[in-house]
């Protein structure tokens, strides 16, 4: 076979541009470059990469139903990407490579090297924008990036109407049906499963159904409902389009039909405003390499000196600061590899502003849990919590997990949920319990007071501005 796609963030049939495009030349075969340490340097999740081992698994059978072959290069880290890569493309005569571009500068750089290399053997390369566009298709009037939300979002959405976005159709039969086998390797092998199946199952068609049904039944109410954690208003398909399991396409063309059915313009859906946020800070990624180095987009902020507490920093960690919505969120990102954005805010406002901790320790740890790590969302999330990142929450803003905690989880449900020792409690005394209730219940006193810690906190932001 002379054309070969590389899959890497991009584990789907459907709506694959590198794979369409390729099988409409001819036979084609596949291959998946497997960097089991370089996804542990990139701090990637165990509950990440079971997910991808078991979609590798998945996508395999898939395309062997299809009569494509699946081959899986096993090495490191991606500087063993391109030598591993030109020796396959060698010994199997392959003279097109399809693949679908990457974002990150560490992903690109390794793209880039696999490039030089093929082409120095004449082989072609055929790289492809899988995202509904690529960082330089949205910029502003004067060709510069948006670094504020609302015009990019204005320009994206206009952009959008304008075009075609049908997902790509998945590829064709292309012989009788083979057999794909592939036992996990040692880097997803664990005594516990890695990763919650129950919640996040690797399949396509479950994950059409999420979709759909999610579009069908609450969408709708989308804006209304989306920010209380304890109602399933939201659509958790994060994980997948993480990985590439599901393409944004593929999220369009269920938000157009709906919207259609239900005589609504599809521009004005607010859960396709999400899907702009993701590419907001895809394309922020791509712009500004300097934010993949743990740098701030406001360099002044470099200067704040962030308490740093250890002690504070584990509280945090294991959900038991004392502050019950804050530990609820902990554990619920400890217990499942998801947390709910309202509460990703929420958690993320009370280490930086009230812990006063550096930000890239926090986001650190969001991506040792998280099923649906995404450098780009991840890092924006962080620097807009700690009011480093561009179109960032203002510094003197606050969130009041007590006020938080009575807003969103009114009756406390989502904390009994995930704090158990606190069912006893009326809805009234679980967003803050009085210390009789805390000792009564074995939960700990809250490790910091509200009212100076935001104080301390303003001021430092303050300072930078004199
Ligand atoms: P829905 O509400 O159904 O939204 C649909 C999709 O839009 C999501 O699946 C996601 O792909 C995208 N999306 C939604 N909100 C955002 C956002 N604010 N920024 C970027 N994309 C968004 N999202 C990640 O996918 N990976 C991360 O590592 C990540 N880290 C975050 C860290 C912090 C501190 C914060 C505040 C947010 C983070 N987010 C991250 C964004 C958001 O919290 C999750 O995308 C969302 O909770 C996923 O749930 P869902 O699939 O039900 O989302």
């Amino acid at each position: 076979t002379k054309h070969l796609v590389w899959l890497r963030n991009d584990l789907r049939l459907e709506d694959n541009p590198a794979l369409y495009l390729a099988s409409q030349q001819g036979d084609i075969r596949v291959v998946i470059t497997a960097t089991p340490e370089q996804w542990i340097a990139h701090n990637e999740s165990p509950a990440k990469t079971g997910l991808r081992a078991a979609f590798i698994t998945t996508l395999g059978h898939a395309l062997a139903a299809q009569g494509i072959p699946l081959d899986i290069l096993e090495v490191d880290t991606f500087q063993s990407v391109a030598p591993a890569l030109e020796k396959f493309c060698l010994a199997e005569g392959v003279r097109h490579i399809w693949f679908n571009q990457d974002i990150p500068p560490h992903e690109l750089q390794r793209d880039n090297s696999v490039k030089q290399t093929l082409q120095s053997h004449d082989i072609q390369v055929n790289k492809l924008a899988s995202d509904l566009f690529v960082p330089q298709d949205v910029l502003s009037q004067q060709g510069t990036p948006f670094k504020v939300f609302t015009p990019f979002f204005k320009r994206w959405s206009m952009l959008l109407s304008s075009q075609e976005h049908s997902p790509y159709p998945a590829p064709s039969k292309q012989a009788e049906a083979l057999n794909f086998s592939w036992s996990p390797p040692s880097w997803v092998r664990s005594a516990a499963p890695s990763f919650r199946e129950d919640l996040w199952p690797a399949d396509y068609d479950i994950i059409r159904q999420r979709l759909w049904h999610f579009c069908h039944t609450k969408e709708e109410h989308y804006d209304n409902d989306r920010n209380y954690p304890i109602k399933p208003a939201t659509s958790t398909l994060s994980p997948y389009l993480a990985l590439g399991a599901l393409g944004p396409r593929q999220c369009l063309e269920a938000i157009h039909y709906v919207c259609e059915q239900n005589d609504r313009l599809w521009q004005e859906s607010i859960w396709l405003k999400e899907l702009a946020w993701r590419d907001f800070y895809r394309q922020l990624m791509g712009h500004f390499s300097f934010l993949a180095k743990h740098r701030p987009f406001k360099a002044e902020t470099d200067k704040i000196q962030w308490r740093d507490n250890q002690a504070e920093f584990e509280a945090w960690c294991e959900g038991r600061t004392g502050f019950p919505i804050v530990d609820a969120a902990m554990r619920q990102l400890n217990q499942t590899g998801w947390m709910h954005n309202r509460l990703r805010m929420i958690s993320a406002s009370f280490f930086t502003k009230l812990l006063f901790a550096d930000w890239r320790k926090g986001e650190a740890y969001f991506m040792s849990k998280l099923i649906d790590g995404e450098f780009a969302a991840n890092n924006g999330g962080w620097q807009w919590s700690a009011s480093t990142g561009c179109d960032a929450a203002p510094y003197f803003r606050v969130f009041n997990p007590t006020r938080q905690s009575e807003t969103y989880d009114k009756d406390g449900d989502f904390i009994r949920r995930f704090v158990p020792e606190l069912e006893p409690l009326e809805a009234k005394a679980i967003h803050n319990p009085s210390s009789e209730q805390r000792a009564r219940c074995a939960y700990p006193e809250p490790i910091i007071d509200y009212k100076p810690a935001r104080a301390q906190a303003i001021d430092a932001f303050s300072a930078l501005n004199k």
